[in-house]
């Protein structure tokens, strides 16, 4: 959503990736600590000491917030949930879950476990910093210690707010969700909660910007903007779990799909398929055996002057894992694969055979109809 992800480490398991705009948060955190808040709390030190200071109070931003995410995590694998990794970004940590808890129970400890692994990093801290006040260490190093333990209870409590998708929120529809056992009926809930949640934070946003706190209100108003869109696709998202749920792909592939033999040359791959049908990707066979795939870009890789002498069978990308799906499978996590690795079409394969193509867009069609169907 925010732009490239690079992997950095991984710890229990999890892969832990750090957004591009994660880096913006961490500049703008260091910043503001070495600039504002460490120079105004504790007068007259070395500027150097300031940006040691606003570092390592980053550094535990990040430790914290990895924290945080890794408990869910954590909560979520020993209810047999896959967490496909971690991700920090612009407005925090983020671990992705690969679809939804099954009962309220288990929605209820994997949300809570967040809040409470802040809060309890927040005791640590706090008793750290008076730890290291009575050893008589000089009191702007306990300073960075208990800026922590107060960054962690703000965490816990700003997570905490009853609105989907935050912690509280998953909180509140867990509970709704045990009274009347009607799932969707919770989220919409819990979603309208977490909308209302973002229109606040924009307002406050737009009333501390005009205030002249001009940083502070702006960040509001997009963590705002940013709740208030997530808690509405939260919703929307579970529509269409709700509707694909059960369906295998099979029911939407297209049987019989275009196929692109290997011997072919690139120039006619270009002229006779690529020119000639909207599909970005075409499976590439032998004898009606799947040996890759292949688009526009495939063929971009090879110069003019080979097109004629250069097969797509030679170029094509191997079908591995990703391209490929079975008819088998369940609608919705071919759905959640699309969208996770940006693809519009996938192989439907019954081992190496070729038996179809599973579209985004009939699926996305499919959804359409239905809600129209719904609304009437
Ligand atoms: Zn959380």
């Amino acid at each position: 959503m925010f732009g490239e992800s690079f992997s950095l480490f991984r710890v229990l398991g999890f892969e832990i990736r750090a957004n591009v705009s994660w880096l913006f948060l961490a500049l703008l955190i260091t910043w503001s600590l070495a600039e504002g808040l460490f120079p105004y709390a504790y007068p007259e030190l070395a500027p150097l000491t300031y940006w040691l200071m606003g570092l390592a109070g980053m550094l535990g931003l990040f430790f914290s917030l990895l924290f945080h995410e890794l408990s869910h995590s954590v909560v979520a694998r020993s209810y047999g949930l896959r967490v496909r990794g971690i991700t920090l970004f612009l407005f925090g940590g983020m671990a992705e879950m690969v679809g939804e808890p099954k009962e309220p129970r288990v929605e209820f400890w994997m949300a809570i476990a967040g809040p409470i692994a802040s809060l309890f990093l927040a005791v640590a801290f706090y008793l750290l910093g008076a730890g290291m006040h009575a050893a008589g260490v000089p009191e702007h190093l306990a300073g960075v210690v208990y800026y922590l333990g107060f960054i962690n209870f703000l965490l816990a409590v700003f997570n905490m707010v009853p609105g989907f998708p935050l912690d509280g929120g998953r909180v509140l529809r867990a509970a709704l969700w045990h009274l009347k056992g009607d799932l969707r009926w919770a989220t919409r809930w819990a979603s309208r909660m977490g909308q209302g949640f973002g229109l606040l934070l924009v307002a406050l946003g737009v009333v501390s910007f005009v205030a002249g706190n001009f940083i502070g209100g702006m960040w509001w108003f997009l963590i705002g903007l940013f709740v208030h869109a997530a808690a509405g696709m939260g919703y929307r998202q579970l529509l269409m779990q709700q509707a694909l749920a059960g369906r295998s792909v099979r029911r939407f592939m297209t049987a019989n799909p275009v196929t692109v033999p290997a011997e072919t040359s690139i120039r006619d791959f270009v002229e006779d398929y690529v020119y000639h049908h909207a599909f970005d990707l075409f499976p590439v066979e032998r004898d009606g055996r799947l040996v890759g795939h292949a688009g526009l870009r495939e063929a971009r890789q090879v110069a003019r002057g080979d097109w004629d002498h250069t097969r797509i069978g030679e170029v094509c990308r191997e079908a591995g894992e990703g391209a490929t799906v079975s008819a088998d499978e369940d609608a919705n996590e071919a759905l959640e694969r699309m969208q996770g690795q940006r693809a519009s079409r996938l192989i439907v394969t019954d081992g190496d055979r070729i038996v179809g193509i599973l579209a985004l867009k009939d699926l996305l069609h499919f959804l359409q109809v239905r809600s129209e169907l719904e609304k009437g």
